[in-house]
């Protein structure tokens, strides 16, 4: 066990929608583990989002993206709503997402796509197929095409309208996601499969030498390439021969929310925000809900994940995450479900309730 004076700070974002709801389930969880482990967490929850905008006029305040930056690492809700669609300032509550992610300078952005046993009917895929997916999804965060300059529009030599954008990726931004990318998966399976076009695109090509060169410091992990049109299909024919995924910005885009609807339980799905060093940022991977916000519907699963991702790739307090990622499945092997991945014969609760019963399944397990 940890020595009783050692302690964390971490940032809470609650954000908008259902935001706060599962932010409130997840702090309890992070609190029950701490002191299981033996070490103290002090929470700073700050303003984020459309609660920013209306409370203080910007998405990001500095005072929350102060407060990121210090901590050991930051756990976000969900931010944006139908409310702030059009507000006048045209100060939308997801630029706060991409100030955020800037600010604590996070390149990396990894998403697990695992089909649990005990809903495995949710998955979009046939069961034989879906069964045993334990998945991860390496996304570089901040280079290739979203940011490449030149970007605009223009007219080309016969007047027609044009748009254009540029793919650029540089050594360094390859060689640093290509590192957490072999190192989370020396920490799973020991398998990084990396995915380029790299038979079209010279930035593609660097890529593959980029990866390929980083993998002489990882001789345990194996690494293998692929096209990304090949992945895309390989992810519905067979998705159980991927281990740990690496790949660019767009085809990460892309291939991680593939990824999540062989899952078929959006609840469910956690995601890190990693840096060189420095704090990470830990979300849930889905959305604000308004749908279902302030009714204690949303499904709080993801979020603890989350949360559990925060305890190992941000503080890496291993056995604290593996308490709380064990309490989940207990939980659902309890036969608790809320509305969202619910089905006859399961125990129908709340967020509030399935929290409280993550919390007995800690408990139990001391
Ligand atoms: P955003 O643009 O913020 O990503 P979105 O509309 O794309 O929003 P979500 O907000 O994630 O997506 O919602 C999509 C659907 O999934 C909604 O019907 C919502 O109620 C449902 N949903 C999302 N998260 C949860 C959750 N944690 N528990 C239950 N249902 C959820
Ligand atoms: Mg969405």
């Amino acid at each position: 066990a940890a020595s009783p004076s050692k302690s964390y700070n971490i940032t809470l974002l609650p954000g908008d929608g259902i935001g706060p709801e599962v932010i409130s389930v997840a702090k309890n969880a992070l609190q029950l583990v701490a002191s299981l482990e033996g070490f103290k967490i002090a929470f700073e929850e700050m303003p984020m989002g459309g609660a920013a905008l209306d409370v203080v006029g910007v998405p990001l305040p500095d005072e929350t993206l102060n407060s990121a930056k210090k901590s050991d690492a930051t756990l976000l809700g969900a931010i944006g709503g139908y409310k702030w669609d059009n507000n006048e300032k045209h100060l939308k509550p997801e630029t706060g997402l991409l100030q955020l992610r800037e600010g604590l300078q996070v390149f990396a952005n990894l998403r697990p796509a695992t089909v649990l046993p005990q809903l495995v009917d949710a998955s979009t895929l046939k069961k034989e197929v879906a069964e045993g997916v334990d998945l991860m999804v390496v996304r570089e965060l901040t280079g290739g095409i979203y940011f490449g300059k030149p970007r605009g529009f223009g007219t080309n030599e016969n007047g027609q309208e044009i748009g254009f954008n540029t793919e650029v990726y540089a050594a360094y931004e390859i060689d640093r996601i290509a590192r957490i990318a072999f190192e989370t998966a020396r920490k799973r399976r020991g398998k990084l499969c990396s995915v380029d076009k790299a038979n079209v695109l010279e930035a593609s090509m660097l890529w593959r030498k980029r990866v390929t060169a980083i993998a002489s410091e990882y001789p345990d992990v194996e690494l293998s390439h692929m096209y990304v049109d090949n992945a895309a299909m390989q992810l519905v024919r067979n998705p159980k021969q991927f281990d740990t995924i690496v790949t660019n910005n767009i085809f990460g885009d892309i291939l991680s929310d593939e990824a999540s609807m062989i899952t078929g339980s959006i609840g469910m799905l956690p995601s890190a925000s990693l840096g060189e060093k420095g704090p990470g940022l830990f979300e849930p991977i889905h959305g604000s809900a308004p749908d279902i916000a302030g009714q204690d519907k949303a499904n709080p699963l993801a979020t603890m994940l989350s949360a559990a991702m925060l305890l190992k790739y941000g503080l890496c307090e291993e056995k604290a995450a593996q308490r709380i990622e064990a309490a989940v499945l207990d939980t659902l092997n309890r036969g608790f479900r809320t509305g969202d991945i619910h089905s006859a014969g399961q125990k129908l609760v709340g967020c509030k309730e399935m929290g409280e019963e993550v919390l007995k399944s800690i408990d139990s397990k001391t």
